[in-house]
C-alpha cells in the first residue's frame, strides 16, 4: 500500500464535505480522461548493473488535465480504484504499452522489454488473463518481453487464485514483478509459491543505502533471497552514484532511478535510449 500521504488529491479542502465534492469532481473528470485522451504514459528506462545498456522500461501513467495541468498518478490511481475505473484504466495502460513496445520494435528500438502496473482490482478481474491473453497476441509480444508488477497484499489476499493467475499469466509468455518489495506483509513464503520472476527493492531501503547499516542489510538479505530463489533483483528509486556502485557491488540485477533518467514522453524515451546506446 502506498504512504497514505500519496494519495492525497492536491486540491483537498480540509472539510469532509469538500472532500467528498473533490473527490466526485476527479472522479467525474477521470471518466472524461479515459474518453477524450487525456492520459499518457511516461516510460522509465531499466538499466542492467552491469553493462549499463537499456534493457526496457516501466509504463507509468501521467494525466493532462484540461483545467490542472500534468496530474501524477499518486493522485488519481487511488481514486480510480475506489470508483470502479482502475480497470478501464488499466486496460488502456496495457494495451497502450504493448502497442507502444510494438511500435519500437518494429523500429528504432528492438528487444526492450515493458514492465505494467496492476492494481489489485485489475488482478482479481476475471477478464484480467483473456485480455492480456488478446493484447499479447495482438501486439505479437515475444515471450519474456512483458513484465506485470504486482505488490505483495495481491498475493496475499487470496492465494489460490492468485497462484491459478499467475500460472495462466505465465503460460502466456509474461513475466511477474513484486513491486515495492519489503513494505508489505513480510511472509517470505509466497516467493517461493508463487511464479514470479524478479522483486523490486523499495526505494525508501534504496534511499540511504550508501550511508545506513539497517538499509544496507536489508538490501543486501533481499539481493540474497532473490538470487537464492532465481529472481532477478531490480532497486528503484537510484539517484546517488554511490547507491548504483553499492548495489552493483552486491550483484543487483537491474537499476531505475533518477541517476539514469525520469520517466520520459515516448518520443523523448526514444531519443534517450538512441543518444545513449549509439
Ligand atoms: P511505482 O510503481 O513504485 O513507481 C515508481 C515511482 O517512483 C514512479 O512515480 C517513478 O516516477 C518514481 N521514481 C522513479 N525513479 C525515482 C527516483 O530516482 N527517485 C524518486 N524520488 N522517485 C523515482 P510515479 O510515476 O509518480 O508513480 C507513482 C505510483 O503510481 C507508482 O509507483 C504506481 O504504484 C502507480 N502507478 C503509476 N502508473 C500506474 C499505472 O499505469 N497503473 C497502476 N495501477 N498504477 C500506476
Ligand atoms: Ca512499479
Ligand atoms: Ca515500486
Ligand atoms: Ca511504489
Amino acid at each position: 500500500a502506498k504512504a497514505e500521504g500519496r494519495n492525497n488529491y492536491r486540491f483537498f479542502l480540509p472539510s469532509m464535505h469538500e472532500r467528498v465534492k473533490e473527490r466526485k469532481t476527479i472522479e467525474e473528470d477521470l471518466r472524461n480522461a479515459l474518453e477524450n485522451d487525456q492520459l499518457e504514459l511516461y516510460y522509465q528506462p531499466k538499466i542492467d548493473c552491469r553493462t549499463e545498456r537499456v534493457v526496457g522500461a516501466e509504463a507509468l501513467v501521467r494525466w493532462h488535465h484540461p483545467d490542472r495541468g500534468l496530474i501524477m498518478p499518486g493522485e488519481f490511481i487511488s481514486v480510480a480504484e475506489e470508483c470502479g475505473l482502475i480497470n478501464r484504466l488499466g486496460a488502456w495502460v496495457l494495451e497502450k504499452a504493448c502497442k507502444q513496445t510494438q511500435i519500437w520494435r518494429d523500429s528504432s528500438l528492438p528487444g526492450l522489454r515493458i514492465a505494467v502496473n496492476l492494481s489489485p482490482a485489475q488482478f482479481q478481474d476475471a477478464e484480467l488473463v483473456s485480455s492480456v491473453t488478446r493484447i499479447v497476441k495482438d501486439t505479437a509480444m515475444p515471450e519474456g518481453t512483458l513484465e506485470l508488477e504486482i505488490t505483495e497484499s495481491i498475493l496475499m489476499n487470496n492465494p489460490e487464485k492468485a497462484v491459478s493467475t499467475l500460472k495462466e499469466l505465465k503460460a502466456l509468455g509474461v513475466m511477474i514483478a513484486i513491486d515495492d518489495f519489503g513494505t508489505g506483509y513480510s511472509s517470505l513464503n509466497y516467493l517461493k509459491r508463487f511464479p514470479v520472476s524478479s522483486i523490486k527493492i523499495d526505494q525508501s531501503f534504496v534511499n540511504d543505502i550508501h550511508v545506513d547499516m539497517d538499509d544496507k542489510a536489508i538490501v543486501d538479505a533481499v539481493i540474497g533471497l532473490g538470487h537464492s530463489l532465481n529472481l532477478e533483483v531490480v532497486a528503484e528509486g537510484v539517484e546517488e552514484v554511490e547507491q548504483l556502485d553499492y548495489l552493483r557491488e552486491k550483484g543487483c540485477d537491474f537499476i531505475q532511478g533518477y541517476l539514469y533518467s525520469k520517466p520520459l514522453p515516448a518520443d523523448t524515451f526514444v531519443t534517450w535510449v538512441t543518444e545513449r546506446q549509439a
